[in-house]
């Protein structure tokens, strides 16, 4: 999509610090990390949220990826979370995706 940010990324227009890539799969430093560790991992086709994402297939190697990353970034034994925020009450900013990989430090509950 034209507008959308992450297809930006994915093309390369806008830089990004990128951990992991496949054909299908771009892993990318979060621009405004919450946590020493913040990580955002996309399908690099535009897909608006996990309600239009219907690739089960895809799905499995996203959380493959994700569980990977955790493990290069060292926070698979501390411990870390994984978010995809869905439209308007779920926050989602950018409408393209996501898998907040978040880690490095004791995260809040509420
Ligand atoms: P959302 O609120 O949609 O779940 O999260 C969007 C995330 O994308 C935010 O954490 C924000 O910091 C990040 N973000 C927005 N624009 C950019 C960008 O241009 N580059 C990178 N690396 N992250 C971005
Ligand atoms: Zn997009």
């Amino acid at each position: 999509m034209d507008d959308c940010v992450f297809c930006k990324i994915v093309k390369g227009e806008i830089p990004s610090e990128k951990v992991y890539e496949d054909s299908e799969i771009l892993a990318f430093k979060d621009i405004n990390p919450i946590a020493p560790v913040h990580i955002l991992v996309i399908p690099k086709t535009h897909i608006k949220s996990l309600v239009e994402f219907n690739d089960d297939e895809l799905l499995a190697k996203m959380f493959k990826v994700i569980k990977q990353i955790a493990k290069d970034q060292n926070i698979e034994e501390s411990g870390y979370r994984v978010v995809t925020n869905i439209g308007e009450n779920g926050g989602q900013a950018v409408k393209h995706l996501h898998f907040h990989v978040i880690g490095g430090r004791k995260l809040e509950t509420r």
